[in-house]
């Protein structure tokens, strides 16, 4: 039984490479898997369930065609497609989880969740993340006319793409006392989780006990997934 995982895939129309690989993998591998775990920022913007831009059907057909197939989908929100909601996932075929989802796999348990929470160095960025994660904003947001929503995500993203240019590298990298916090509050010594774009498996120790943490790589130039089987765990490259 195989559980795949990927992350940060930042669809959006223009990119249609990244598109052509996400769609090849979902009619492929992903339907020998027995679950897809979608880790946050599947899209690179998302104005609400009710975008009638064709690309989002596009999307939303592909993946319910892996669930129609038996494969149980996930997804968890990243910090680009937070709003998305029920009304899409039901088209999608896939759950919404929570934040931080414990799963058990085989004899092992692990963590999973998007991991933007954890960079907590980045204060700027958690102020937003707190604003833009109330349901109240998030009600007004959605309350908005659709073509004014497309217009705030077109300079929420300028915006930003500015901030990033500002801040290093340690400042948008999850902070380690975030994470062992993380850790003992779930109780588990294995993390999987995306949004730093920086593939890589972690082994450190959190109060003297051996910890893991697995972090997905972004599909820019290529794909990134983990598959976890029997055998255990694999972070792997899917080039293009
Ligand atoms: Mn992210």
């Amino acid at each position: 039984m195989t559980t795949l995982f990927i992350s940060d895939l930042h669809l959006e129309p223009a990119r249609s490479d990244i598109t052509a690989q996400l769609l090849s993998f979902l009619a492929g591998e992903a339907r020998d898997a027995e679950a897809l775990y979608i880790l946050g920022d599947l899209f690179e913007v998302w104005v609400g369930d009710d975008d009638d831009d064709p690309f989002v059907d596009q999307i939303g057909a592909a993946l319910r065609a892996v669930s129609d197939s038996g494969v149980n989908c996930f997804f968890t929100h990243g910090n680009r497609d937070f709003l998305i909601g029920e009304a899409y996932a039901a088209r999608a075929g896939f759950d919404l989880l929570s934040d931080w989802t414990r799963l058990e796999l085989g004899s092992e348990t692990v963590l999973v969740g998007h991991g933007d929470d954890l960079c907590t160095d980045d204060t700027d960025y958690m102020a937003f993340r707190r604003m833009v994660r109330d349901p109240q904003w998030q009600l007004n947001m959605l309350g908005l006319p659709l073509a004014q929503r497309r217009q705030l995500a077109v300079s929420a993203r300028q915006q930003s793409q500015a901030n990033t240019a500002n801040k290093t590298i340690e400042i948008m990298d999850v902070n380690a006392s975030a994470v062992a916090q993380l850790l003992r509050d779930h109780d588990v010594n294995q993390l999987l989780h995306g949004h730093t774009h920086r593939p890589a498996i972690h082994r450190f120790s959190v109060d003297g006990k051996d910890a893991t943490r697995i972090v997905l790589g972004d599909w820019y130039e290529q794909g990134s997934i983990v598959r976890w089987d029997e055998t255990g765990y694999q972070l792997e490259q899917l080039t293009r």
